[in-house]
C-alpha cells in the first residue's frame, strides 16, 4: 500500500506541473489557488450568442440527449441555410502566428504518430477535414499550459462559433502526457450531454494540435466563485443537479472523471454548467483503478490511502464541490500543511462552520451523505437527484418557468 508520505511526494510533484488558474493546462489546477488574472469581459459576446453560438446538440436543455447535431459537415448540412447576421467574435491579436514562430518544435517518431490527431479519421464520429484556414479568428479566450484558446467562427456556412484550443506537440511530449492528451480527446469526442463540453473536431499541423470545442459563453465557473466567494444554495443546488446528471451519464459510459473541481467547470450561454476538462478521466470498463491522480482537496480517502478506487471517487468529489460552492472553500483544506489535509480527508474530518453563513440542514445532510469514508456508503447519484435539497430548488425553478 502506498504511504501517505509517498502520496504526498507524488502529489507535490504533480502540483508543480499543474496549471495555475489563468495560465492553465488542459489538465488540473493547484489546490493552493493563485489570484485570478483579469480577462476581457464576455458579457457582450454572451448576449450576441444566444441564437448563434456553436450548435447546442440539446436545444431543449432538458438534460436528455436528443439527436446531436455536430460540425460534421457544416457546408452541406443545410442547403440554403440563411446567412446569419455578423456576430462580434472580437479582434484577433495575431497571437497564434507570433507564438508559433517562437514556440514549440516538430516532433518525430512514435510521439508524432501518437499526436497526429485528426477527427476526419475518427472511427466513431468522423468529421470533415479541418484546417486553420477554415476559421475566422476572434478574440483570445485564455492561455493554457500547452497553448492559447481563441474564439473563432467557421468560414463556411452555417458560421459556427467555437473555442479553438491549441496544444504544442513538443510541450506535450516534454510533459510526457501524449497518451493522456490522446485519451482526453478520444473520451471527449464521444460524449454528448448538455453539461459536458462538446468537442466537435480536431486537427493538427507540424507543431500543434487544434481542438474545436463548444464555446462556453459565460466562461469559467471558478472565476464567478472567486468573485462571489460562495454561491447561494439555490444556485449551488442547480449546479449540483447538473453535475449529478453529467456524472450519471459519464459513469454509464464507464468514464470516471477523477478531477472534479471548480477550475474544470465552464458555463454555457444560459449559465448551465459544463464539465470542460478530461485530463484525468479514465475509461475504465473494468471499474477499478489504482493510479494516483486528481487534486489534493478533492481526493477521496481511498486515493489518499493508495487503495483501489472506482467511480465512487466522483461521488466524493461531488460532496466536496457542494461544500465549496456553499462555503467558499473546500472542507478538508489546510493551507499550511498538505499532510494535514490528507489526514483530515482520511479521518473525514468534516466540520460545518456556520459563523459566516447559515447553511440549511438539507445541504449539510447531502454533503454528509456524499462524504463517507466507505465508497459503498456514499449516496448514489440517482439519489442525489432525488435529495430534498436538490428537489426543493428544482421545483421552484420549474414552477417559475
Ligand atoms: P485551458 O487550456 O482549457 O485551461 O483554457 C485556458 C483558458 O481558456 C480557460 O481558463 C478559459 O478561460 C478559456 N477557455 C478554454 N476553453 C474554453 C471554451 N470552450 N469556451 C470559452 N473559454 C474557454
Amino acid at each position: 500500500m502506498t504511504s501517505v508520505g509517498s502520496v504526498t511526494r507524488q502529489i507535490a510533484a504533480m502540483e508543480i506541473s499543474n496549471k495555475k488558474p489563468g495560465t492553465s493546462t488542459g489538465a488540473s489546477g493547484s489546490s493552493l489557488r493563485q489570484p485570478l488574472m483579469k480577462q476581457p469581459s464576455q458579457t457582450n459576446v454572451t448576449k450576441l450568442l444566444t441564437k448563434f453560438a456553436a450548435p447546442n446538440p440539446f436545444p431543449n436543455s432538458t438534460n436528455k440527449p436528443t439527436n446531436p447535431s455536430s460540425l460534421r459537415n457544416p457546408v452541406s448540412s443545410k442547403p440554403g441555410h440563411a446567412t446569419q447576421p455578423s456576430i462580434d467574435i472580437g479582434n484577433y491579436d495575431g497571437g497564434l502566428e507570433i507564438e508559433n514562430e517562437k514556440r514549440g518544435e516538430r516532433v518525430y517518431g512514435e510521439a508524432a504518430e501518437e499526436l497526429a490527431l485528426d477527427s476526419s479519421t475518427s472511427r466513431r464520429y468522423p468529421t470533415r477535414e479541418w484546417s486553420l484556414h477554415d476559421f475566422d479568428m476572434g478574440r483570445p479566450l485564455g492561455k493554457g499550459k500547452f497553448g492559447r484558446v481563441y474564439m473563432v467562427r467557421t468560414k463556411a456556412e452555417p458560421k459556427y462559433i467555437v473555442a479553438l484550443k491549441t496544444l504544442y506537440k513538443s510541450e506535450i511530449v516534454q510533459s510526457k502526457v501524449e497518451k493522456q492528451i490522446r485519451r482526453e480527446i478520444e473520451i471527449q469526442q464521444n460524449l454528448r450531454h448538455p453539461n459536458i463540453l462538446r468537442l466537435y473536431g480536431y486537427f493538427h499541423d507540424e507543431k500543434r494540435i487544434f481542438l474545436m470545442l463548444e464555446f462556453a459563453a459565460k466562461g469559467e465557473l471558478y472565476k464567478q466563485l472567486s468573485k462571489l466567494h460562495r454561491f447561494s444554495e439555490r444556485r449551488s443546488s442547480r449546479y449540483i443537479d447538473q453535475m449529478a446528471d453529467a456524472l450519471i451519464y459519464l459513469h454509464s459510459k464507464h468514464v470516471i472523471h477523477r478531477d472534479i473541481k471548480p477550475e474544470n467547470l465552464l458555463l454555457g450561454i444560459n449559465g448551465e454548467l459544463k464539465i470542460g476538462d478530461f485530463g484525468w478521466s479514465v475509461h475504465a470498463p473494468g471499474n477499478r483503478r489504482m493510479t494516483l491522480c486528481g487534486t489534493l482537496d478533492y481526493l477521496p480517502p481511498e486515493m489518499v490511502e493508495g487503495k483501489e478506487h472506482n467511480e465512487k471517487v466522483d461521488y466524493w468529489a461531488l460532496g466536496v464541490l457542494t461544500y465549496e460552492f456553499v462555503c467558499g472553500f473546500p472542507p478538508f483544506e489546510d493551507r499550511d500543511s498538505v499532510n494535514n489535509t490528507y489526514r483530515r480527508i482520511a479521518r473525514v474530518d468534516l466540520k460545518f462552520q456556520d459563523k459566516d453563513v447559515r447553511l440549511s440542514e438539507e445541504v449539510k445532510d447531502l454533503i454528509t451523505r456524499l462524504l463517507r469514508y466507505d465508497p459503498q456508503k456514499r449516496l448514489p447519484l440517482t439519489e442525489v437527484q432525488k435529495h430534498p435539497w436538490i428537489v426543493k430548488y428544482r421545483q421552484k425553478r420549474d414552477s417559475a418557468q
